[in-house]
C-alpha cells in the first residue's frame, strides 16, 4: 500500500489498484481527523472524498451480501451484509474495520469490484471465496481477471486464539495457525490469500497490506488492543464514471 493525500489528510490505497483510473479507493487511518462512528461522520467522509454517497452496511461477521441497486434509496436501513458487490459508479461502498481483514476485488475488465469483511468467523465461512463466485455470478468475472487488495489487519503476531478456533483453522489449512509457547495464533491472511489463489486468483494479482494493527497503534485502530474503546477504519471504494 502507499500513502494517498486528499486535501490534506493522509489515507492509504492499494498500490496494484492506483493505476485503475476508473476505480477510486482509499482506506483511512487514525489520522483521518474525525471518527466515524453514526452516519453523520460517514456522510462527512463522503463529502470530503468527493463520493456522490457510500453505502455502508450493517456488518454481521458473515457471508451475506448486497448488490447496490442503480440508485441509493434514500431512508432505507443498511442492509446486512458483510460483502457488497456493484457494477454502477451513482454511489461507492465502505467496510469499517478494527482487526478484521477488509478486502477489495477489482476487475478492469469487467469495471466491477466487491469489498468483503473478513475477521475469523468470516475466514471460517470462506466469506472471501464467496465474494469471487459473486462477481462470477453477477458480472461473469473470472478470478484470473479479479486484482486483490487486503487492506491493514491483526497478523499472526497478535491473533492468538483458542484450540477450538485453532483446530477449525487447521482443518482448512495445516499452514494457517502458528504454535508459539504453547499458544495458537491465526494468519489470517496467508489463509485468504491461499484459498484464493486455489480459486485461480493470482498471486501476483494479490497485495497484502504489511501492517498489524493491533501493532501500529499511532496508524491503527484495534479492537484486540483497545477493546470496545476501538474506534474503527473504513476502506471506501467508488467507480468514477
Ligand atoms: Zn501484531
Amino acid at each position: 500500500m502507499e500513502k494517498v493525500s486528499i486535501k490534506g489528510i493522509d489515507f492509504l490505497r492499494f498500490s496494484k489498484l492506483s493505476v485503475y483510473q476508473p476505480l477510486f479507493h482509499v482506506f483511512t487511518t487514525r489520522l483521518l481527523p474525525f471518527k466515524l462512528r453514526n452516519e453523520k461522520d460517514r456522510k462527512h467522509l463522503a463529502s470530503l472524498l468527493d463520493v456522490p454517497q457510500i453505502l455502508f452496511p450493517d456488518q454481521t461477521h458473515g457471508d451475506d451480501y448486497f448488490l447496490l441497486p442503480a440508485k441509493p434509496t434514500p431512508g432505507v436501513s443498511p442492509p446486512k451484509a458483510d460483502i457488497l458487490l456493484t457494477q454502477n459508479s451513482s454511489w461507492g461502498a465502505g467496510i469499517l474495520v478494527a482487526d478484521c481483514v477488509p478486502i477489495l476485488f477489482f476487475d478492469p475488465q469487467k469495471r466491477c469490484f466487491a469489498l468483503a469483511h473478513v475477521g475469523w468467523r468470516g475466514a471460517l465461512l470462506h466469506t472471501h471465496k464467496k465474494a469471487v463466485r459473486l462477481l462470477w455470478k453477477h458480472f461473469k468475472t473470472s478470478p484470473e481477471q479479479l486484482f486483490v487488495g487486503l487492506g491493514p489487519s491483526i497478523k499472526s503476531c497478535c491473533f492468538e486464539v483458542g484450540q477450538d478456533i485453532a483446530e477449525r483453522f487447521l482443518e482448512r489449512d495445516s499452514q494457517s495457525v502458528i504454535l508459539r509457547n504453547d499458544r495458537f495464533f491465526v494468519d489470517l491472511t496467508g489463509f485468504i490469500e491461499r484459498e484464493l489463489c486455489a480459486m485461480g486468483v493470482s498471486r501476483h494479482n494479490i497485495e497484502i497490506a504489511p501492517w498489524c494493527t493491533s501493532c501500529e497503534q499511532d496508524l491503527f485502530y484495534s479492537f484486540r488492543r483497545e477493546k470496545e474503546r476501538a474506534d474503527r477504519m473504513a476502506l471506501i471504494a467508488w467507480l468514477r464514471n
